[in-house]
């Protein structure tokens, strides 16, 4: 008899997104003459930048060929973008992380969702609430959390994120193993700073603790005084991993590359509380289980770091940060509290009433689709997320509505 791994039936459904497709269909079908907005998920509308478009092309020409086709490449990533990356994202900024550090693949969901198999079913982890659903949904798979009760799975560590601690949590009471940090924050928006960071640099160090610092939305910082990796902050290698994506920061949604940095010095134990380096336990996992990401891709990828490329990426993200800025300015004028939009594409709006009940009020009085807090864990009860993710004509039409709709 095949027997399934049952602590996939403690998992949750996420009604969220089918929860919102639901209404969403049932308001259209009412309302046939509403042209709804969507600013709930958060996937980019921009294309490609065109330096990526063309070197995507000529790779795959070279592919055409016996003489310059490639086959199976290094699991790791090629070179010539591993060199590139640690080059630009980290040497430029003062961090000292090396090519050989920098592990390529095709997605920071993957890569965030695998790396706790690296790790002892009996570690304590520190999750934030509310958060991005993929790191408390692949320990629960894991087997490393009770049930699911009053709105949290037992055996988790939650790290409340709310108006009082300014959307940045705290560091846990208790001795914690491995700790996740996502800034910006998807949903929140919020920051963190350098020295709210040293903090859970110094808790790591002091605990044998890791900290999975997930920087999906680091080229939304302009910020100068923010730290845009971990491993800006002195004492991150030995207890950080970092997870970036070509996502949002390039439109690679769709197209699908995105690093993990394990420095060589980051170290982790035995049960006998022996050190191991998990570059090496990372660099097992990913060549046993991962055949890289193709050629052309990476290829579209390295292009984002020539002048023109990095231009194009440049003004991708500044068009997003305008329509976030519409966005705070209507929130502004109408008088709700949010936090995020500055250098976040999220904000995160409380509502003032239950977060599925301001769902509903936007969709029906203004015809725009947003977020319910709610979805993204028990903290997020009373908000709502607006992306800033779609066109500019579009975001202003929302804005436009939602002022005639809610003016208090
Ligand atoms: N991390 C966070 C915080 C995200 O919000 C997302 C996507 O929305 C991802 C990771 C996934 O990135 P990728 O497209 O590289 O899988």
């Amino acid at each position: 008899m095949i027997k399934i791994n049952e602590n996939y039936l403690k998992l949750q459904a996420s009604y969220l997104f089918s929860d919102i497709a639901k209404r969403v269909s049932a308001f259209e079908k009412s309302n046939p003459d509403v042209d709804i907005i969507k600013l709930g998920i958060g996937d980019v509308t921009r294309g490609l930048p065109s330096a990526s478009i063309k070197a995507f092309h000529k790779a795959v020409d070279e592919m055409a060929s016996d003489e310059t086709f490639r086959g199976y490449g290094p699991e790791q990533g090629y070179s010539f973008l591993r060199e590139t990356i640690a080059e630009n994202d980290f040497q430029s900024r003062g961090a000292d992380i090396v090519a050989d550090e920098i592990f390529i693949s095709d997605g920071a969901k993957c890569d965030t969702g695998n790396i706790q198999e690296l790790f002892a079913e009996d570690v304590k982890i520190a999750i934030p609430d509310p958060v991005y659903p993929v790191y408390l949904d692949t320990n629960v798979m894991a087997g490393r959390t009770g049930i699911f009760e009053d709105g949290r799975y037992q055996g988790i560590v939650y790290l409340d994120s709310h108006k009082e601690n300014n959307f940045v949590p705290e560091l846990p009471t208790e001795k914690v193993d491995l700790v996740y940090l996502c800034f910006p924050n998807n949903p929140t928006g919020s920051t963190i700073s350098r020295e709210g960071l040293q903090k859970w640099v110094v808790y790591a160090r002091e605990n044998k603790a890791l900290i999975l610092f997930d920087a999906a939305y680091e080229a939304f910082i302009t910020a100068k005084e923010l730290p845009k990796s971990i491993f800006e902050i002195p004492g991150a290698k030995e207890v950080a991993v970092e997870f970036r994506s070509f996502s949002k920061n390039a439109g690679f949604t769709g197209t699908r590359c995105a690093y993990t940095v394990v420095p060589k010095e980051c170290t982790v134990y035995d049960s006998k509380g022996t050190p191991h380096k998990l570059h090496e336990l990372w660099n097992r996992r990913h060549c046993t289980k991962f055949n890289g990401v193709s050629y052309p891709v990476q290829r579209a990828a390295a292009a984002i770091y020539t002048e023109e490329g990095k231009a194009q990426c440049r003004e991708r993200i500044d068009y997003y940060r305008e329509n976030a800025k519409m966005v705070c300015a209507t929130m502004d004028e109408l008088g709700y509290n949010y936090v995020g939009g500055s250098n976040s594409p999220y904000i995160w709006i409380e509502g003032g009433m239950d977060s599925w009940e301001f769902f509903d009020m936007l969709l029906n009085k203004a015809g725009v689709v947003c977020t319910p807090g709610a979805g993204f864990g028990r903290c997020g009860e009373g908000y709502v997320r607006i992306s800033a993710f779609n066109s500019h004509e579009k975001v202003a039409e929302a804005m436009e509505r939602i002022k005639n709709a809610l003016q208090k």
